[in-house]
């Protein structure tokens, strides 16, 4: 049985983690966080993505858990309004479709609760050292004893620790976007009823909903920042850059600032896109926004993760012990689909052509497709 480690236990962890379990594979997730990790916006799963959902057995309990939002407003710095829509999402997607819209920790458990008792979890711990050898991979760890697998997988995010093993520094991979994103959950002190809010302009926006049945909201501050500026912050530091960073903005944005400070599980991060030539090296592979963040703002990072964790695990099935053609084809089948949708971030939202190039990029094609 091939014994595989996987790095990170968000979305594309559990995702390849299942897929490998139902192939037979032994599975060790090794996770940074403590315990899984709570918190999170919104996330979108559309076209190909959903084929996969429903396919892990989870086509009506994702759909049961998607958010239930009917609108959003759109306002001014100063809380006015300029625009109130009942058709298109933050993120380009419209509410009256078929993509499912569902809390980023609320998909997370699903993922972790198909894979049940049988992935073997290593909380609070992370790798310190790959060394690649003909026959596996030693992996050292920050805690745990030394172990060798057949393969490490790195589904551990932006600061991919497994992309920085192995492949080396991660700053010739990241494009940065200049921008950083600060989310936390706090009361429904605004009183929303299955109704967003959000603002946008140059330098700063936000994106609040309520969840939980309108009784909390996650709120989401976008704000200018640097991958430099924000290393080494705790989390005082920051909270204080993003009241510093939110100080101009009305409407909303002073009430939910007071929940800030009671706040334990803020996300935050200097967003990025990740641009790699080769996903793949020896008997590492990368799966998710590991290897190609597309960023927040084209609403494709979980779609993306899912999508190329089944078809990692359905390449390593077909291939048996042979990794090499399984990680080769990976590579060719994900890759027009993913630089598709990374292209969306530079596309003018404008212009006329605009919404047919989105929906093609995220929808146009299909499961079939990228397995072959
Ligand atoms: C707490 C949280 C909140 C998020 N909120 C949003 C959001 O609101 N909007 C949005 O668009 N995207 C959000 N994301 C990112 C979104 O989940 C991903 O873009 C997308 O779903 C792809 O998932 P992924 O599993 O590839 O990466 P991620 O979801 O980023 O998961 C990476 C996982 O790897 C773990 N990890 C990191 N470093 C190490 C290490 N050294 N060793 C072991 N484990 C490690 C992380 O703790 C995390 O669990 C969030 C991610 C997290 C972890």
């Amino acid at each position: 049985m091939p014994k595989v480690l996987i790095s990170g236990a968000s979305i594309a962890g559990p995702a390849l983690a299942y897929w490998l379990l139902e192939a037979g594979y032994e599975v060790t997730i090794v996770e940074r966080a403590p315990e899984p990790r709570p918190g999170g916006q919104a996330i979108d799963i559309r076209g190909p993505a959903l084929d996969v959902i429903a396919a892990m057995g989870l086509g009506e309990r994702v759909p049961a858990l998607r958010t239930r939002m009917k609108g959003m407003t759109v306002l001014d710095i100063a809380g006015n309004e300029i625009e109130r829509t009942t058709e298109r999402t933050a993120t380009g997607g419209r509410f009256d479709s078929g993509d499912i819209e569902i809390f980023r920790d609320d998909l997370a458990a699903l993922l972790r609760e198909v894979c049940g008792s049988r992935p073997r979890y290593l909380y609070g711990d992370s790798l310190t050292a790959l060394e690649t050898r003909p026959d596996g991979v030693v992996a050292s760890f920050s805690r745990h004893p030394t172990e060798v697998f057949d393969l490490v997988l790195g589904a551990d995010g932006l600061h991919s620790k497994v992309r920085q093993l192995a492949f080396g520094d991660e700053e010739p991979f990241l494009r940065p976007l200049g921008v950083a994103f600060a989310i936390w959950a706090s009361p429904n002190l605004l009183d929303l009823q299955d109704w967003q809010l959000s603002f946008r302009d140059e330098t700063a926006g936000y994106a609040i909903y309520p969840t939980r049945d309108n009784r909390e909201l996650r709120v989401n501050i976008g704000f200018a920042l640097t991958l430099d500026e924000e290393r080494g912050l705790d989390l005082a530091a920051r909270k204080a850059l993003i009241r510093e960073r939110a100080a101009a903005i009305g409407g909303p944005v002073p009430r939910v600032l007071e929940t800030l400070e009671a706040t334990e599980d803020l996300y935050f991060g200097a967003l990025a896109q990740v641009r790699m030539p080769s996903w793949c090296k020896g008997r590492i592979a990368l799966v998710g926004d590991a290897g190609y963040c597309p960023s927040p703002f084209t609403g494709q990072g979980t779609s993306l993760a899912l999508i190329g964790a089944f078809v990692l695990a359905r390449e390593l099935a077909r291939g048996g012990a042979d990794h090499e053609t399984a990680f080769a084809q990976y590579e060719t089948r994900m890759r027009p689909f993913v630089k598709a949708n990374q292209d969306l971030l530079f596309r003018d939202r404008a212009a006329p052509d605009a919404d047919d190039v989105f929906n093609e990029a995220k929808m146009g094609i299909s499961l079939e497709d990228l397995l072959g």
